[in-house]
């Protein structure tokens, strides 16, 4: 029993790690009740290290123990205790920069073994260490009350204040966790870290123009200004909607949202996704621009929606689904796409008159749930054919889509030559050899993109419902534009 359970539910984890799922047994859920009571029981007394998490488990040698509070598990979350030696000794460097300095003395009173022997877990309610019936009562009796004069003061403190509108709205746990630090100023900003004297320089590492307040870094930063009204859109042109308090702007974002009346918002997304990208500069040197960040935040909210949506969906087996869905499922013939939740389509098209006239390309991409998500276009320099238009069309869609992240897409387009080659290409999994058109070319690049992103397929349409993607490729060429992508 115990290793069909081990099997099942944590193949790659310790039973005290291990986590119920909705769908999970009665009898596995009871099991990891037990084991979650037990692990706010427990402390870790640190040997080879290899299993203890530095920011979960209770192994800090105080009364009770307890975890590595923050600020480093922003930076590093699934740390190891082991992660902090270096040669056997603890890791001075890192004991300054990623944990608080009380916290850092009490590992340097931790020596480490010299013999590898392996991590101990006790039991910190009785003297022996051992667990008994009687003392994991009394802790689960103690948790319930804890909880409740938390949940009471919690309750108390938010109901006057901006975060309980934050509370309010249908965000995933972590962003609601990371707007209630924002508005606590307990994010480890520059200037937060300065305070703790665990950095020198408060400088915004973006712009270098002022210090890195919470404030600055979401709101007044010229990279997040513009983020902002890229994505949200109507700002009044020039100048910036943001005051000195973060409040304030919080405020204003959602009664921006209030006015939009969308029914999830995309600005506590943005927000989330503004400091992912902060930190994703500082820690991995990794510098994303203005239109990823955007297009990352969209990305989550959708994933996020989606979610919603199929709960929603199995709460309510039975009920017929009306709007947008059904309008597409008619202007498609049957059986021409079958998606599934986590799935998108692009819908391509491209737009030819004469081979000395200017061309355009157009594409839309579409959620599961049918609503426009993403578009791009452009004008392009004369081709001999339109067949060739189509297949720059498609060309440049999967780029900018695979680029942007997505990979499980079906690109849809009604260019019946471009996509029975494409077709044919696939399935006997050939590189184009035997292809020696001017659609060679294309297809070797298309094939290239799709290659690396197992997910990406090609579904002939018929054109009378490419006439999104038509009309934008029609409108890029008459305007002679350049290429626009853009959220909706
Ligand atoms: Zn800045």
């Amino acid at each position: 029993m115990a290793r069909v359970f081990k099997a099942k539910y944590f193949p790659k984890t310790s039973l005290l790690k291990a986590t119920a799922k909705t769908n999970s047994s009665y009898a596995w859920k009871s099991i990891i009740h037990g084991t979650q009571l037990i692990s706010h029981g427990l402390k870790y007394i640190v040997g080879n290290r290899a299993q203890i998490e530095v920011w979960n488990d209770n192994w800090l040698p105080l009364n009770p123990p307890k975890p590595l509070s923050e600020p480093g598990a922003y930076m590093f979350p699934h740390l190891k205790v082991s992660d902090l030696l270096y040669q056997g000794n603890w890791n001075e460097e890192l004991l300054h920069c990623i944990m608080n300095q009380e916290d850092a003395s009490h590992i340097r009173n931790i020596r480490p073994t010299i013999t590898r022997s392996p991590d101990v877990i006790s039991w910190m309610h009785t003297k022996d260490g051992v667990y008994t019936v009687k003392s994991g009562y009394h802790l689960q009796h103690k948790l319930s009350h804890d909880a409740s004069l938390l949940v009471n003061s919690v309750q108390n403190h938010i109901a006057s204040n901006t975060f309980s509108k934050i509370w309010n709205q249908q965000v995933p746990q972590k962003i609601k966790h990371f707007w209630w630090k924002c508005l606590h100023n307990a994010l480890p900003t520059a200037e937060n870290l300065k305070k703790r004297r665990i950095l020198r320089d408060d400088n915004c590492q973006r712009c270098v123009e002022a210090i890195e307040s919470t404030n600055h870094l979401l709101f007044q930063c010229r990279v997040s200004q513009e983020i902002w009204s890229l994505s949200l859109g109507s700002f009044h042109s020039g100048t910036s909607p943001f005051s000195n308090s973060v409040h304030q702007n919080v405020d204003f974002l959602l009664s921006f949202n209030n006015h939009q009346r969308k029914d999830v918002s995309i600005s506590p997304f943005i927000g989330w996704h503004i400091w992912k990208a902060r930190n994703d500069l500082l820690f991995k040197n990794k510098k994303l621009s203005i239109p990823d960040i955007i297009n990352k935040a969209f990305m989550d909210l959708q994933q996020w929606k989606d979610s919603l949506l199929s709960n929603q969906e199995k709460t309510e087996t039975g009920k017929s689904q009306k709007g947008e869905k059904q309008v597409f499922t008619k202007s498609v013939s049957k059986g021409e796409l079958n998606l599934k939740a986590n799935e998108y389509y692009c819908f391509v098209d491209g737009s030819w008159v004469s081979p000395t006239e200017i061309a355009g390309i157009g594409w839309v991409l579409y959620t599961a749930n049918h609503k426009v998500f993403l578009q791009g276009s452009a004008s392009i320099n004369p081709t001999n054919t339109p067949l060739e238009v189509e297949a720059e069309a498609l060309r440049s869609a999967v780029s900018h889509v695979v680029r942007l992240g997505y990979n499980n897409v079906k690109f849809c387009g009604d260019a019946s030559t471009l996509f029975q080659k494409l077709g044919y290409v696939m399935e006997k999994e050939q590189k184009c050899q035997n292809e020696h058109s001017f659609l060679a070319t294309y297809l070797q690049d298309i094939m290239y993109l799709s290659h690396t992103y197992a997910n990406i397929s090609f579904v002939k349409i018929s054109c009378n419902v490419n006439t999104t993607a038509d009309k934008l490729a029609k409108e890029a060429r008459i305007a002679k534009s350049g290429y626009v992508i853009s959220w909706l």
